[in-house]
């Protein structure tokens, strides 16, 4: 399992990139429920997802995490509520929420939660609400009292959640993301274009924003060829990939059902290289992307050793002013001025990028900083 910093966070703080979100798992029984959480984290998944889950799931995953408290991180939504029947539901009264809050940490048997966010951020609307009903102040205050140790929020659409990170109060946001919304080949929860969306990433980076990432798997739409924009099927690592490479993405988490669903997604942990190379996505790209470095490391290997992929990624995040990852690039033991020059990269590069040359721009714009 690879882990990954909060970089507002302190240094335990380390998020399994393959997390579980604990929304499709209601139907379950309590005991599956509970045995789920216990197997995800014995297998090094240390990062959940409660929202949505029905109240059903709170019992069983605090009785999961018993004992182990400190080691499992969590995101509660406030403005996800429940009925009397246990439903999920959706709230933006501050009592309301207040009220949930407290039931929450009673199922849970835990003082605090590891994020309180703004529940669906979607529209400007949405965050003026919850800043103006005090909800967002009510986080504030929950965070100095230790009882929720980072404030977040969800959202789906780029240009609000460019508002929300406006704040300066956000240390976490959830997203929707896969390839198909990223491509402009989604659904109504796809919104933005390309650049939205990627500039939106790049901003959460250089901010020291994380993201936790849900829809990897549009819904399962990408999983089914009948089904899938792309007419054409995608296997779960690969998406799970995808979401894992795209800037500051700290932790994917996808639902699973029951046991089965969570015995298929741990077999990412062992599984090869190509298995999860989402590399078929390049057929699929609009024109006018293709050329851009989509950080797959399908041209791999490069005969000097350079992570082609990492190298990319951090330019363009440095591109953006992101400081932290121009460091980052420079403390890269074979950085752009190892290329050789050979064009391999540019042979296997589904994405039509010509690398060769990249790596020249990459090694002139780190030299001359
Ligand atoms: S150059 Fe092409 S194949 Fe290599 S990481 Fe970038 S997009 Fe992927
Ligand atoms: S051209 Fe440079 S970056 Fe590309 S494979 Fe060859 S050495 Fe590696």
């Amino acid at each position: 399992m690879q882990y990954r910093r909060l970089p507002h966070g302190e240094k335990k703080e380390r998020f399994s990139t393959l997390g579980l979100g604990l929304g499709g798992i209601q139907q379950a029984p309590a005991e599956e429920i509970e045995s789920a959480v216990r197997l995800a984290v014995d297998n090094g998944i240390n990062f959940f997802d409660l929202c949505a889950g029905g109240a059903g799931v709170y019992e069983p995953f605090g009785k999961a995490i018993r004992g182990r408290r400190e080691q499992v991180f969590f995101q509660l939504h406030f403005g996800a509520v429940y009925n009397e029947a246990g439903e999920y539901g959706w709230s933006r009264d501050p009592e309301e929420i207040r009220r949930t809050f407290q039931w929450e940490m009673e199922m849970l048997g835990t003082e605090y939660a590891d994020f309180g966010f703004l529940h669906c951020v979607d529209e400007m609307q949405d965050l003026e609400e919850l800043m103006d009903s005090g909800v967002l102040a009510y986080l504030q205050a929950l965070k100095g009292q230790g009882r929720i140790r980072h404030i977040g929020f969800s959202s789906h659409t780029p240009a609000v959640a460019q508002r929300a990170l406006d704040t300066g109060l956000m240390d976490m946001m959830m997203f929707s993301l896969n390839p198909a919304y990223d491509l402009e080949q989604g659904d109504e929860l796809g919104i933005g274009t390309v650049s939205e969306r990627a500039q939106l990433l790049q901003r959460c980076q250089a901010l020291g924003v994380g993201v936790s990432v849900m829809k990897p798997f549009h819904g399962g739409k990408l999983l089914d060829a009948s089904a899938s924009p792309f007419g054409v099927a995608m296997t779960p690592f690969q998406c799970l990939q995808y979401a894992m490479d795209r800037p500051g993405v700290l932790s994917v988490v996808p639902g699973v059902r029951g046991m089965q669903d969570l015995r298929d997604l741990l077999g990412f942990l062992q599984a090869d290289p190509e298995e999860k190379d989402y590399s078929l996505i390049a057929r699929f790209t609009p024109k006018e992307v293709t050329g851009s470095c989509v950080y797959c490391n399908h041209c791999q290997p490069c005969p000097a050793g350079i992570d082609i992929g990492l190298v990319n990624k951090y330019y363009d995040l440095a591109c953006a002013g992101d400081q932290m990852a121009a460091d980052h690039y420079r403390k890269l033991s074979v950085k752009a001025n190892a290329c050789i020059g050979c064009g391999h990269c540019d042979k296997r590069c589904p994405f039509h990028v010509t690398q060769k040359d990249r790596m020249q721009t990459i090694r002139q714009y780190f030299e001359g900083k």
